[in-house]
């Protein structure tokens, strides 16, 4: 299926006046006020880079100034500075896409530039949860945006197997990844 998908309604996005189950999105704390802004100015600027391809809208966060906005499609020329160009939005001076493949695995390989090797949810007693990321070496600021974008505090650690023998190849369990993901998204 060709196009723009997006959390909400299109027709609402373009009349701004969002009926009831858009509403009700934003109230369940699925979405931010503040994106209702960033979709339409997204779709605004998908429509003007006259793209036909698919592309489906995964979430969004401001860090300093810049707003990350993360895209599961492939890159779409001139969509990003099209989206730079409509955003009115207090406080961003920048738009940053964040174009991914495979689902949130393929994001979080793309926020941290390197392999998932395991992730974990971790359950405290206050009722929060943790998402454990595994990676082959720590990133700050990767955790930091993948915490904000996922919603989740994401808090990475280095393999043992990484730490106790370089070079050897890493054991991936992917399965386990796709199945602490799927439950988030
Ligand atoms: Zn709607």
């Amino acid at each position: 299926m060709a196009g723009l998908k997006l959390p909400l309604h299109e027709s609402c996005l373009d009349s701004g006046k969002l009926c009831g189950s858009c509403k009700l999105r934003i109230e369940k704390g699925q979405l931010e006020y503040w994106e209702v802004k960033v979709l339409k100015a997204l779709l605004e600027a998908y429509r003007s880079t006259g793209s036909k391809s698919s592309l489906a809208y995964e979430a969004s966060t401001i860090a300093g100034s810049t707003l990350y906005l993360a895209l599961e499609g492939p890159r779409v020329e001139g969509l990003e500075e099209a989206v730079s160009r409509s955003l009115r939005l207090r406080g961003v001076a920048r738009v940053k896409i964040i174009y991914f493949t495979g689902g949130p695995i393929g994001l979080l390989e793309k926020i941290f530039n390197q392999k998932i090797i395991a992730v974990n949810r971790v359950y405290s007693i206050d009722g929060t949860s943790t998402l454990k990321v595994t990676v082959e070496s720590r990133d700050p600021g990767a955790e930091k945006l993948a915490s904000s974008l996922l919603k989740i505090k994401v808090i990475a650690e280095e393999s043992k197997t990484t730490r106790e023998s370089k070079g050897k190849p890493l054991k991936v369990k992917i399965e386990d990844v796709k199945k602490t993901l799927d439950k988030l998204f």
